[in-house]
């Protein structure tokens, strides 16, 4: 328990306790192209809850476009998505799959967070106002429960004292940080993270890694494209190799980054290692 308007009192260490279990996340032949482009081409992949998966593979691999269809903010051709045995847009009824309304997307849609290159925080709202926003607005909470919400999940990305600040007046991976206590404002069962560090200075890369592999031991299902190869190999349960819109190949870290399977994920690694 938090006080009233007060900071938070968890010792830092279990402050993912509180986070909702669950979030399996099954993909089934999903396919999904842009005019004569396959972007996706026949991805099937199953990310267990509270897994952590890193995505690799070459920039146009449709990386982005996966993570996308994940929010639903990519409607896929072919194949479908499901998080704890739910379609994402869609409703079953009897053997009719209905797609739902934008409104129902949205709502379902908190089910899943996401992070950004670019961090998009709301750049005329403060620190406290990014946090508070959607948690009122799409939760319903009250002005005083998102704000005491807040306080606390700043206080553990390690803002406590820039709550009044503005995005403007913050290093990139302080904006990146508050943009990770935004998304987890929803409780998301599944978090997604797009290149979160590769907008950053290379000083300022480790602290939003540091965040990251916190998040990594809550249980909540994680699954993050990153050129962080370090990184994936140390936090990652299992890696997943794309190119051109497949999946080349999917393993244990160990087995991918030094036993690859197949010649394109070792010319890959080549280049990037
Ligand atoms: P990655 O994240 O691996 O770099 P993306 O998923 O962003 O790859 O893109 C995969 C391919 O799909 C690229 O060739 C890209 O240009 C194309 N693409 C992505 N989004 C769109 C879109 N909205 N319209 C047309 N082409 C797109
Ligand atoms: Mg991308």
């Amino acid at each position: 328990p938090v006080p009233h308007g007060g900071q938070a009192v968890q010792p830092a260490g279990d402050w993912t306790a509180s986070l909702p279990q669950g979030g399996t996340v099954e993909i089934r032949g999903v396919t999904k192209s842009f005019g004569a482009l396959t972007v996706l081409d026949d991805v099937t992949l199953t990310m267990p809850a509270g897994s952590v998966t890193a995505i690799i593979g070459p920039s146009g691999s449709g990386k982005s476009t996966l993570l996308r269809t994940i929010n639903h903010l990519e409607r896929v051709d072919r194949g479908f998505i499901a998080i704890d045995g739910e379609l994402i847009g869609y409703r079953r009824e009897g053997d009719t799959l209905y797609e739902l309304k934008e409104a129902e997307i949205l709502t379902r849609r908190t089910e899943v967070g996401m992070v950004f290159q670019n961090f998009n925080l709301f750049p005329h709202l403060t620190v406290l106002q990014n946090v508070t926003e959607a948690p009122v607005a799409v939760r319903g909470l009250s002005r005083d429960e998102a704000e005491r919400q807040a306080h606390d999940l700043l206080a553990r990305v390690g803002l406590a004292d820039k709550a009044n600040a503005y995005p403007r007046q913050l290093s990139g991976g302080q904006q990146q940080r508050v943009a990770i206590a935004r998304t987890l404002a929803l409780k998301p069962k599944v978090l997604l993270f797009d290149e979160p560090t590769s907008a950053l200075d290379p000083e300022l890369v480790g602290e939003v890694l540091d965040v990251i592999k916190e998040l990594a031991r809550s249980g909540i299902t994680l699954i993050i494209v990153t050129h962080e190869i370090g990184f994936a190999r140390e936090v990652a349960d299992s890696i997943v190799f794309m190119e051109q819109g497949r999946v080349v190949e999917t393993g244990a870290p160990a087995q991918i980054l030094t036993h690859p399977r197949h010649s394109r994920t070792a010319a890959f690694l080549a280049k990037v290692l």
